[in-house]
């Protein structure tokens, strides 16, 4: 019998239950027993969701309040030590104050860094590791949850993140040293945590190494040899679990390691089956991620099913099947999409339904398909050729204009040079001149008119003024403060990809389709189904309008093909570098209509082409190859003396900096205040010929930064980039401020760009 599991379920809840609770208990609203038990309870509707679909093992151990990388540093006692919580139980608060810096109970200290797990939109905890560390068993969590799943009655597997894993994913601090020496002193503590599993009498431990995906240094390979000897001798099963893309060069490693079984990632890895089924050791189980965990298409079970019959018929009872990774990454229940047309629904699954999809295909396998089975097979049969045949998605014309695309379609008309012999012609700008990245506050009147508006107590024209006033206010302000080139502040957009994907054909949102991001914050992305075009113009009447009202330049404000590609619900059936082909085409439009409106400079952002890195270095270019064209295709429409501006959050350009040059903009703002202006050595040693605009301050912080101080920085980034090529301002957009901050804060960074007119 074909045995179905899932590597995790999401923890949020379909309402986002998990969100408000914990936000609740923050607020101190509800206390730590009403956030326990909203916890439990979640639990316990996740187990219950899994044993109804038929799976024959639910999932404990991918709750988290906040983090399951957390929930890891948590059990091993890696608690940094400014949290003080060097003995005992480490208590709920402790892991908040580490992920958010305070909580209702203990003193507040500097929170732990957080980042991107994978390539996904999920950020964890950066587990914080120093030499002669030591671990010990610091959280009864997991135990607690396992007896829980038992008095439900269920069958239980453990997931926890692998010892390597964690590791990797974790930071040296303090004195220089190798997180991996930290290895032999983090196994007994997993040792004595499989024990306990097993005394609980808990069979299979699935121990999550997605790293093994990823290139891993020699000796790293190596310690996961030597890993996975001393815990085969653990008294459970071990499913080594790696997903998010192939083995690769880890394949034989993966594949001999002594554990009882291996996950693999047949959906973003489907060629690795046939080699895996070939090296796996005759006494392993392979579980064959095979439903999408990463995206919220339907499953061909037709195709699915023949293309398992081989793996099925060699490994008999050692077949399991499981999505691809955990479903944390999906949203929750397609049901609660009531509003969500008939047709773009029956090509969706979102958890609940990915778990039916994994339970139907093994029974199907297995020749046991029950009546239900039959029919689901039926329907999405039906439903992915009506996908295919759908006059929705193909729109002939963006074809054909992808077709005939030359090469010089993403070329200026001139090189740098010559356009910024032209720009300043025409722009007039001083030294130094001064701008800010786009949005100005969203105050919450704002927000409040955008509700009003969309539940039709607004009408379209009562909102279009109130945000019409909103950009004058904006405007004036900033010509009060003296700024050089403005924005017209982005009133109107509720999120960068979303206020755009509104707008472009080919794209879809959700009512409940939440996805958690870091925390209790979840983001809902578009849903890409169809070919990308855009009806009409999508921001010009805001930027004509904004500039009808000042003699200073207004820059357009456009979110960048990438950065929209990266944050949506990306279709499946063509290549991802299509789609944000598509997307740029559509941009592209927006661009020369904004450039006939009178719009003399032009900023497309682009701050998640880095996140679109994929796992495998090999494989960077390929993709760093159309990013950019698509960056440029978006771009190359206007005449030289418009200036194209880009901007990105972040300022680690050092492995990318050939790409970020290739994207040929006029202009790029970048993050850097933190860091010094160290950051533009890579700018410096890479000679970069355009300009740039080093944020000199952080926006994160409500300080108001020094005028001095941003003078030394700006003095800083003249010591690397020719002054006559630097911009001035903040790291990235004021949305998130009050006007009380942004104004002290521009009218100091403007006063520190005066200051460095005289001195150069
Ligand atoms: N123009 C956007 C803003 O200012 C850019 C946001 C971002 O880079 N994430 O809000
Ligand atoms: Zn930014």
């Amino acid at each position: 019998m074909t045995l179905a599991h899932t590597l995790g379920y999401p923890r949020i809840g379909a309402d986002r239950e998990l969100k408000k609770a914990t936000e609740a208990y923050w607020k101190g609203e509800i206390d730590r027993n009403a956030l326990e038990s909203a916890g439990k309870e979640l639990r316990a509707r996740h187990w219950q969701a899994q044993r109804e679909a038929g799976l024959d093992l639910v999932t404990v151990g991918d709750f988290a309040f906040y983090d399951q990388i957390l929930n890891v540093s948590v059990l091993l006692g890696a608690v940094p030590e400014r949290f003080g919580a060097v003995e005992g139980e480490v208590d709920l608060d402790t892991s908040f104050r580490m992920a958010r810096g305070r909580a209702p109970g203990g003193t507040p200290a500097a929170a732990c860094e957080m980042t991107k797990y994978f390539d996904t939109n999920y950020h964890y905890l950066v587990p914080e590791l120093h030499a002669g560390q030591t671990f010990r068993l610091a959280s009864q969590r997991l135990f607690d949850e396992v007896e829980e799943a038992k008095a439900a009655g269920h069958a239980v597997k453990v997931t926890l993140t692998g010892p390597l894993t964690w590791l990797w994913l974790g930071k040296e601090k303090g004195q220089d040293f190798d997180r991996l020496t930290l290895l032999d002193t983090v196994l007994p503590v997993y040792g004595e945590i499989l024990s306990r599993l097993a005394e609980q009498g808990v069979e299979w431990v699935q121990l999550d190494e997605p790293a093994l995906v990823q290139d891993l240094p020699h000796a790293w390979q190596q310690a996961y040899e030597a890993a996975y000897h001393k815990l085969q001798s653990a008294p459970v099963k071990l499913l080594l679990a790696t997903y998010f893309g192939a083995l690769g060069d880890n394949l034989q490693l993966a594949t001999s390691l002594p554990v009882d079984g291996l996950h693999i990632d047949a959906v973003r890895a489907p060629h690795q089956l046939e080699t895996v089924l070939d090296r796996l050791p005759a006494y392993k189980v392979l579980s064959v991620g095979i439903i999408d965990g990463r995206n919220i298409w339907r499953a061909d079970l037709a195709r699915l099913r023949e293309s398992l019959t081989s793996a099925h018929a060699r490994l008999g009872e050692r077949l399991w099947l499981a999505p691809s990774c955990s479903l944390l990454h999906v949203p929750v229940d397609l049901d609660r999409e009531t509003e969500l047309d008939a047709e773009l629904k029956s090509w969706l699954a979102f958890a609940r339904q990915k778990l039916d999809e994994v339970v139907t295909l093994a029974r199907l396998l297995d020749g046991r398909a029950t009546p239900d089975d039959q029919a689901r097979l039926e329907v999405a049969t039906q439903a992915l050729a009506a996908r295919r045949r759908s006059t929705r998605i193909h729109k002939s014309a963006v074809s054909e204009r992808l077709a005939a695309l030359a090469a010089t379609d993403a070329e200026r008309d001139s090189p740098y040079a010559k356009r910024e012999a032209a720009q300043r012609r025409k722009l007039d700008l001083p030294l130094f001149p001064t701008t800010t990245i786009g949005s100005f506050p969203q105050t919450t009147e704002i927000r409040a008119a955008r509700r009003a508006f969309k539940v039709g107590e607004l009408s379209r024209e009562d909102y279009e003024a109130r945000m019409r006033e909103e950009i004058a206010y904006a405007v004036q302000r900033q010509e009060g403060l003296g700024l050089d080139m403005l924005v017209h502040g982005e009133p109107e957009r509720n999120d960068m990809v979303e206020y755009f994907g509104e707008l472009l054909d080919g794209f879809a949102f959700t009512r409940f389709g939440w996805v958690q991001s870091y925390g209790s914050r979840c983001v809902k992305p578009p849903v890409i189904f169809g070919d990308v075009s855009r009806p009409a113009a999508m921001t010009v009447h805001w930027s004509e309008y904004a500039q009808s009202l000042t003699e200073r330049p207004m820059k357009g404000m456009l979110t960048g093909p990438v950065t929209i590609l990266q944050w949506s619900f990306v279709r499946d059936d063509q290549q991802r570098e299509t789609t944000c082909r598509q997307i740029a085409l559509a941009l592209r439009d927006e661009v020369a209509d904004l450039e006939a409106a009178g719009i003399q400079a032009i900023q497309i952002d682009e701050p998640a082409l880095r996140e679109g890195l994929p796992l495998r270095q090999a494989e960077w270019q390929a993709y760093l190859d159309w990013a950019v064209e698509c960056f440029k295709l978006s771009a190359a429409v206007v005449r030289d003396e418009t200036q194209i501006h880009t901007h990105m959050c972040y300022s680690e350009f050092n492995d990318i900096i050939a790409s970020i040059a290739a994207l040929d903009a006029d202009v790029i703002t970048i993050e850097t205040s933190r860091s010094d202006m160290e950051l533009l050595d890579a700018f410096q040693d890479f000679a970069y010929p355009n300009e740039i605009g080093p944020g000199v301050y952080d926006i994160h912080s409500p300080n108001i930064p020094d005028v001095e101080w941003m003078v030394q920085l700006l003095e800083k980034a003249a010591e690397r980039i020719p002054a006559e090529r630097l911009w001035v301002n903040p790291d990235c957009g004021l949305k998130t401020r009050g006007w009380a901050e942004v104004e002290p804060a521009l009218a100091n960074m403007v006063e520190a760009a005066r200051e460095l007119r005289q001195r150069h």
